[in-house]
């Protein structure tokens, strides 16, 4: 096969120049990164599993009309996406208090918020990705306020689907991270969700345990992280219900 053009390389995933103009291959790694990248693993199959799950949930928002990267899967770990001039904001919606929103504001994890919140941070490493006001964002040329008013609305619509996929298999959707890029056409653009939609970058909680079955695992040691994401996998029927990650070959007698 011929050598690919490598754009650039993150923290769990690869993207390679695509087959057409306006396209990409998007590589999903197996790395596992926390606390600015201060916490690293490699989790067998997680790449495998964010490819199949990000890929079922872009198909879905496609299919209720929202706009987002995702063309097709080429195999176990790569897709094709459409390439856009990614806005470095990370945008993130929150349905229940978790995670840094807890400890600013000194609210119990799991308190329910009077309404879904958006956030805004900006994609620095070097930085730690800072939370972000609207204010900043327009003053200093991220995003205008046309852009930020689509991301706000786009922001919240994928919650909304999100939050129903999950609640109809038994999880409760806490919060989420999406990140959301421009594609031109002549003059103008119009935006698209972009990235990946996975339990990397989601907090999903067991509705009736509050068992985690995202990142958290990974981020505080709770167990094995692939088995996390593949019971996601698995209510959501992205995975046939007999494969698991720990579960070896054995041998026959
Ligand atoms: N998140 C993410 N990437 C980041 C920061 C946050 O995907 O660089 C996700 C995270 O998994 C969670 C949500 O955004 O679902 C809110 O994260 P939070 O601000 O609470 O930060 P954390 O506690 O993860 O540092």
């Amino acid at each position: 096969m011929a050598r690919r053009k490598k754009i650039y390389e993150g923290k769990a995933k690869i993207l390679y120049e695509g087959p057409e103009p306006g396209t990409m291959v998007q590589y999903f790694k197996d790395d596992a990164t926390a606390f600015n990248a201060e916490k690293k693993a490699t989790i067998d199959g997680k790449g495998v599993l964010n490819n199949r799950l990000s890929e079922y949930f872009m198909k879905g928002l496609t299919q209720i009309g929202i706009p987002n990267h995702f063309i097709k899967r080429i195999n176990m770990r790569e897709q094709l996406i459409r390439s856009a001039e990614i806005i470095p904001l990370e945008v993130i919606v929150r349905n229940f208090a978790a995670g840094s929103l807890s400890k600013r504001l000194g609210m119990a994890e799991g308190t329910a918020l009077p309404r879904p919140i958006v956030e805004f941070c900006l994609k620095d490493d070097a930085l730690g990705d800072p939370l972000v006001s609207e204010e900043h964002i327009i003053a200093f040329g991220w995003a205008n306020q046309q852009d930020l008013d689509d991301m706000i609305a786009l922001a919240l619509r994928v919650n909304d689907f999100m939050s129903g996929i999950m609640m109809a298999v038994g999880i409760k959707l806490v919060d989420f991270k999406i990140e959301i890029g421009r594609v031109w056409e002549n003059d103008f653009h119009r935006l698209i969700v972009a990235d990946e939609i996975s339990p990397d970058s989601c907090r999903l909680w067991d509705i009736e345990t509050g068992q985690k079955l995202d990142k958290d695992v990974f981020r505080r040691d709770l167990g094995n992280l692939a088995d996390a994401y593949t019971e996601v996998a698995r209510r959501l029927g992205v995975l046939p219900s007999n494969v698991t990650h720990t579960t070896k070959p054995t041998l026959i007698n």
